[in-house]
C-alpha cells in the first residue's frame, strides 16, 4: 500500500501555534520532507520529535520530487513542511503535490498558521473577496506590468514582501493602484506583532527602515469602471482567457479583443497565432 502525502502547516512565529494533529502526524510519519532541515530540526528538536529529514527546496524540486515519490510508493509517509506556515503558500510544495496526485498517492492537508490568513482577518479590510499575489516580481518592470494588471480588481489584495524591498513595493502600489487603503501586518504572532493602518501616502511618511516580516493587505479597487476599461487593463492572455472562459471560439476571441482594444485584427492574430 502507498504512503500517504502530509502537508503540515507550522508556526510562523509564535511555537505554540502548532496544532495537536501537526505534532501527531510529525511523530507518526516515516520522513519528514523540509525547505530548510536545520531550521526544521530546531522545531523538531523543541517538541523532542526524532525522525528523518530530506531537503526539499525550490531548486531541488524535481529530483527530491520524485525521491520521495518513491518513498511513498514503498509505503512511507511523507510530511511536507516549510519554514514557517503552510507548505505550498510561497513555498515549496506545488511539484509534489502534483506528482503525487498523479500517481495516485494520497494528499492529506494538516491546517495551521498562514500568514496571509491572519493577516486578512485582523486587518479590518473586507475579507469576503481576496486575491492573494505572493511576492511581487523582484523585477521592476515586471512589478509594475503586474500591478496594472490588477489594479482593477475589486476583490482585497493580499501581497507578501521582504523588508527591504517593501518601500519600493509601496511606492509602486501607490503609483499604479492609487493612494489606497492598507494594513502592514508585522512580525505576526511574535513579540513586536503590528498592525499598521492608513493610506499608502501616510504610511511611507512612518516607516523609514522597515524590519521584520510584512504582509501587505490592500484595499480593492472601488472606482466604477467600464467592462471594456477592465478588459483593457488586462494582459493579452489574461483579455484572452475572460472571453475563452465565457466559451467564445479563438477566431471570434481574436476578433473581440482587437475591437476592445481598437487594433487591427491582425496584430492580435499574430499575437496568439503561435501559442494558442
Ligand atoms: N508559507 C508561509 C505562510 O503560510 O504564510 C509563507 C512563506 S513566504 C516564503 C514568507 C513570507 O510570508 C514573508 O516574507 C512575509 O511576507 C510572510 N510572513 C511569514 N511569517 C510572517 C509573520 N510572522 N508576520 C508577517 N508576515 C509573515
Amino acid at each position: 500500500m502507498f504512503g500517504n502525502l502530509y502537508l503540515v502547516a507550522t508556526p510562523i512565529g509564535n511555537l505554540d501555534d502548532i496544532t495537536l494533529r501537526a505534532l501527531k502526524t510529525l511523530k507518526e510519519v516515516d520522513i519528514i520532507a523540509a525547505e530548510d532541515t536545520r531550521h526544521t530540526l530546531k522545531l523538531l528538536n523543541h517538541f523532542e520529535i526524532s525522525k528523518p529529514l530530506i531537503s526539499y527546496y525550490k531548486q531541488t524540486e524535481k529530483h527530491k520530487g520524485e525521491i520521495i515519490l518513491n518513498k511513498l510508493i514503498e509505503g512511507k509517509n511523507v510530511a511536507l513542511v516549510s519554514d514557517a506556515g503552510t507548505p505550498v503558500i510561497s513555498d515549496p510544495g506545488e511539484e509534489i503535490v502534483k506528482l503525487a496526485i498523479e500517481n495516485n498517492i494520497k494528499v492529506i492537508p494538516i491546517p495551521g498558521a498562514c500568514a496571509c490568513i491572519s493577516s486578512l482577518i485582523a486587518s479590518g479590510i473586507s475579507a469576503s473577496n481576496f486575491s492573494f499575489f505572493g511576492f511581487l516580481p523582484v523585477n521592476n518592470k515586471d512589478k509594475i506590468n503586474k500591478l496594472n494588471e490588477i489594479k482593477n480588481y475589486t476583490t482585497t489584495l493580499i501581497f507578501y514582501e521582504a523588508p527591504h524591498k517593501l518601500i519600493n513595493t509601496l511606492n509602486a502600489i501607490q503609483e499604479i493602484l492609487g493612494d489606497r487603503k492598507i494594513v502592514l501586518c508585522r512580525e505576526l504572532t511574535k513579540i513586536h506583532e503590528e498592525f499598521i493602518r492608513g493610506n499608502i501616502s501616510d504610511i511611507l511618511e512612518t516607516i523609514a527602515n522597515p524590519r521584520g516580516e510584512f504582509v501587505i493587505i490592500v484595499e480593492g479597487c472601488t472606482e466604477k469602471i467600464s467592462d471594456n476599461n477592465y478588459l483593457n487593463t488586462l494582459s493579452l492572455d489574461s483579455h484572452y482567457e475572460y472571453y475563452s472562459n465565457k466559451g467564445l471560439s479563438k477566431k471570434d476571441i481574436i476578433k473581440q479583443i482587437a475591437k476592445d482594444r481598437n487594433v487591427p485584427k491582425n496584430e492580435i492574430y499574430k499575437y496568439f497565432f503561435n501559442s494558442k
